[in-house]
């Protein structure tokens, strides 16, 4: 290939990177991400995932918010994007009793009542002014492998979500930097006595 050649490609490959959503050209994969914002979660690594692969959500818990259900409904109605993977993570930060105690510390923090304050200030009129709504606002949870199947349901059931679109959920464990579906532990299997099944 000669160098002006080479140019021409690589201006050609620019603009279509650079216009993509201009162009409709879709993410890589067709993939849209959802995944806790904990830096040890190495979600690029864990799905293997190489730049323009595909749209990634991070948030606390990796959870689905309002803005889960708006960025997905966008990329799965406008982008082409056909799969969904949600990815929690072992050892997780929200993982407590309740959001209570998140709420009684920042207000002892700050000292205001979170019921009072706007929670998307750009959206006045999407509130909860029930202490309670608060506190399940900050969606914490006990159990990994029941928040990821509920997360997964969440989407699969939401009319904004187009029914072709494929949902799975995994768990990253921090501990092996591996994702393992939830409710299947391998260490559990590895490490107790399991009855024997089949003819073996
Ligand atoms: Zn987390």
């Amino acid at each position: 290939m000669s160098i002006i050649q080479q140019i021409e490609k690589s201006i050609q490959e620019r603009e279509a990177w650079v216009l993509r959503r201009q162009k409709g050209i879709p993410t890589n994969k067709r993939l849209f991400v959802l995944t806790c914002m904990d830096e040890r979660v190495n979600i690029e690594e864990a799905l293997g995932l190489q730049p323009g692969d595909a749209h990634i959500f991070r948030n606390a818990g990796g959870l689905v918010t309002d803005d889960v259900i708006r960025s997905a409904a966008l990329t799965t109605n406008f982008f082409e994007t056909k799969e969904i993977i949600v990815v929690t993570h072992t050892e997780c930060g929200m993982m407590m009793k309740s959001g209570k105690e998140i709420v009684k510390a920042l207000q002892e923090k700050l000292g205001i009542d979170l019921s009072t304050i706007q929670l998307d200030p750009s959206l006045p009129e999407l509130s909860l002014t029930d202490p309670k709504a608060i506190e399940r606002w900050f969606k914490t949870f006990e159990s990994i492998d029941e928040i990821t199947v509920a997360q997964v349901e969440l989407l699969r059931n939401h009319p904004l979500i187009p029914k072709d679109v494929t949902i799975a959920g995994y768990i990253y464990e921090v501990e092996t930097g591996k994702l393992r579906r939830p409710f299947e532990m391998l260490s559990r299997r590895v490490n107790s006595h399991q009855e024997m099944t089949g003819n073996a």
